[in-house]
């Protein structure tokens, strides 16, 4: 790094202590930032580095609920507005345990670029509770949602911050946030959330953009070498939204997904993942991946284990953050994969990374294979604006098209500086580049 990057990245450790995996997301960028650095001195002379690190506002709340049983709980919410140069912030809330400011603002950086990427008007935020919803009851998690939203309402507005789902946080809780923003501020207010039911106002598809995204995106990487994803193996961590969506994808175009996983274990399936039976037990049920082993002959239960030992050609890390270490890519390499892409968000640690580039591996990062969830949201966004609703084939048309020009994209800005194949640079560089340019078109 040179000095400008490098002065703003002590910044970042400064101002920002013990929060390591948003010093990691930056330092991601910076890293490839670099090779603008020494091509466009504007960017400095602006402070945008500072700038992009710290982000506009940040919001962090009390959430008090009371369990069924009349016990009070409290739990701490966030919202952080990371950049508006280019729309209204726009990006997940996640109901985790593990969430906090650091998480927050890691995701919330990330976000930026990737939204950028989409080529959609939207800005970079991120949200969410130190809100365990496992185990909860439907009333525990309405009242909960309730009470998160007493206090975000006031920072949201479809012209100001559009908050979607993200972990922990599907239809089910965006339906009680609504109501709520809806009965404070006495507006229906389509606009101000993403990723609602369909019969109010949701769009067609935003349920499977991420997952569908992800492989559109894995498929375009594929292409490129002259190759494509019928008949190759997969493994796919996660069961949540985005790795169902990832599955039932790229089995229509022809892979043999053998393995998925959750927090306790994962399952090997060598006839191939039963998407239905897997909607069931995580969509309806809410159970855990073990029922899938149990209701299914000749599936292979491997209680706490990750899927990056069962050898395949794809690997789609769509869990959470640093979920696949050095090791494990170590492992995926031996066994000859092809081709790891993210479903998650910074799933691949940064020695993983390096493992994976040094043999030569293709590796989709997340801020660009996984922004059809927010780039669908955001013609849910375009929808509701015009008080419209497209057709499955239409929106997924149009989700297919943005991910073959985000792809594009990387791919033609990783050559322009001097990367080719590297889609890290080629992300990094063209979503700063599309938000950097606004930055300085709008003063200081
Ligand atoms: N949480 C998703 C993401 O990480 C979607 C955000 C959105 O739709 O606003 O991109």
């Amino acid at each position: 790094m040179n000095t400008r990057l490098e002065s703003a990245f002590v910044h970042v450790l400064r101002r920002n202590r013990g929060e390591t995996e948003f010093h990691q997301a930056v330092k991601e960028v910076f890293t490839s930032l670099t090779l603008v650095e020494e091509r466009h001195p504007e960017f400095a002379d602006a402070g945008i580095f500072e700038r992009l690190c710290e982000p506009e506002r940040q919001i962090i709340f009390r959430v008090p609920w009371q369990d069924d049983e009349g016990r009070v709980h409290v739990n701490r919410g966030f919202r952080v507005g990371f950049n508006s140069a280019i729309g209204p912030y726009k990006g997940g809330l996640r109901f985790h345990p593990s969430v906090d400011a650091g998480i927050v603002k890691f995701l919330g950086f990330e976000q930026t670029f990737k939204n950028a990427l989409t080529g959609m008007p939207i800005g970079g935020g991120k949200g969410g509770a130190d809100f365990d919803p496992r185990g909860r009851s439907d009333a525990e998690v309405m009242r909960f949602c309730q009470s998160f939203m007493t206090e975000l309402y006031r920072h949201l507005g479809e012209h100001t911050d559009v908050p979607a789902g993200d972990i922990g946080v599907g239809e089910r809780e965006l339906g009680y946030l609504f109501g709520q923003y809806k009965r404070i501020t006495n507006r229906y207010e389509s606009g101000v959330l993403t990723g609602k039911g369909v019969s109010w106002g949701g769009s067609l598809v935003r349920k499977e953009a991420t997952g569908f995204g992800a492989v559109y995106f894995a498929q375009a990487m594929l292409e490129g070498q002259g190759t494509s994803l019928d008949g190759k193996r997969m493994a796919v961590s996660g069961s949540g939204n985005v790795a169902i969506y990832a599955i039932q994808k790229a089995q229509e175009l022809g892979a043999h997904v053998v393995a998925c996983s959750d927090s306790s274990g994962t399952v090997v399936d060598e006839a191939g993942i039963d998407v239905e039976l897997l909607k069931q037990i995580k969509e309806v049920e809410r159970e855990r991946l073990s029922a899938y082993a149990e209701r299914r002959d000749g599936v292979e239960y491997r209680e706490g284990a990750k899927p990056w030992d069962v050898p395949v050609e794809i690997a789609l890390p769509s869990a959470t953050q640093n979920e696949l270490d050095a090791d494990d890519a170590a492992k995926l390499v031996a066994a000859g994969v092809r081709a790891v892409v993210e479903g998650a968000n910074m799933p691949c640690t940064p020695e993983a990374i390096a493992v994976l580039q040094e043999a030569g591996v293709l590796y989709g990062p997340g801020k660009a294979a996984n922004a059809g969830g927010v780039a669908t949201s955001a013609l849910e966004m375009q929808q509701n604006a015009s008080r419209d609703s497209w057709d499955f084939e239409y929106t997924e048309q149009r989700l297919r098209d943005i991910m073959r020009r985000i792809h594009e994209l990387c791919a033609e800005t990783a050559d322009e500086y001097g990367r080719p194949g590297d889609y890290v640079t080629g992300a990094n560089i063209a979503g700063f580049l599309a938000v950097a340019r606004p930055m300085i078109a709008q003063g200081v």
